[in-house]
């Protein structure tokens, strides 16, 4: 049977303003009703960030916990999955949410250059991040924005540091960090098969407009898929999108052009070795 294919929603991110795209959800119910017209439209895994009343990035475990709250209440059995991402904070302030214990969390195990800055992770930060997920039960998406990153992940497992089989996700067409490079995605693939297995699964996620071009690499080779307006406002060149629920649609009419069927939550929770959600 062909896997199913998860989507991954990532509602906010760090960077858009409703400047960009007034359909970015940036209070905590803005971001629920997003959210939840996603879910109804196949995302599986919301992806999440909060922002403070001034609409930048905080890392703030209250607003985290109203928003994992609201996202239970309304979405009952969608995999929560919490960003410890560097924009929203510093240091272990990036992992305050993760006692939440939410389904997963994002983890990244190394550091780049983004756009403007550098995007650091240092060794000792990475370490600790893993050890609040293993303490929490969450499971962590590796953020591979870097091939070094797939061996990192080998090694901490390796390691005991992440539980069961590593879930990456490639990130491609960060400025300044991997680009959309199609050879260099299948050693993406080819390693993370080498590394963990060939039913490992795995997920990518592309920028801007190469967001649509990532979905059909991944969902045309087996893989899980990640859209949503933290990494893309726009359709196309000329269209901004209307929502998240509409870029994961997007995603959807891919997986039935490729035959893949679309994940339930509860695939998406048995194909990543998740707890059984409480619904
Ligand atoms: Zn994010």
């Amino acid at each position: 049977m062909t896997t199913p294919c998860i989507i991954c929603v990532a509602i906010t991110g760090s960077v858009p303003t409703q400047k960009d795209n007034p359909a970015v959800p940036i209070t905590i119910a803005e971001q629920i009703e997003s959210t939840q017209d996603a879910f109804e439209a196949g995302a599986a895994i919301a992806h999440c960030h909060v922002r403070g009343d001034d609409g930048k990035p905080t890392a703030d475990p209250d607003r985290y916990a109203q928003l994992k709250e609201g996202l239970e209440k309304h979405c009952p059995g969608m995999i929560i999955q919490l960003s410890t991402g560097g924009r929203s904070g510093a240091g272990k302030d990036r992992g305050g949410m993760l006692s939440l214990a939410p389904d997963m969390a994002s983890l990244s195990v190394g550091s780049n250059n983004f756009p403007t800055r550098v995007y650091d992770t240092p060794p000792d930060l990475v370490d600790w991040l893993a050890s609040e997920m293993l303490k929490y039960d969450v499971k962590p998406e590796v953020e591979a924005f870097d091939l070094s990153h797939i061996f990192k992940a080998k090694e901490m497992a390796d390691k005991g540091q992440i539980a069961g089989t590593p879930y990456v996700q490639f990130v491609m067409g960060v400025k300044n960090a991997m680009p959309v490079d199609r050879d260099v995605f299948d050693y993406y693939v080819h390693t993370v098969h080498r590394l963990f297995g060939p039913d490992a699964p795995w997920c990518a996620a592309g920028i801007g407009a190469n967001q649509i071009v990532l979905n059909e690499w991944a969902i045309s080779s087996g893989g899980h898929a990640r859209t949503g307006l933290e990494d893309n406002v726009r359709l196309d060149r000329d269209t901004l999108a209307p929502s998240n629920a509409a870029l994961v649609k997007r995603a959807a009419d891919l997986c039935e052009a490729y035959a893949r069927p679309v994940a339930t939550w509860q695939q998406a929770r048995d194909i990543l070795g998740l707890r059984k959600a409480a619904v």
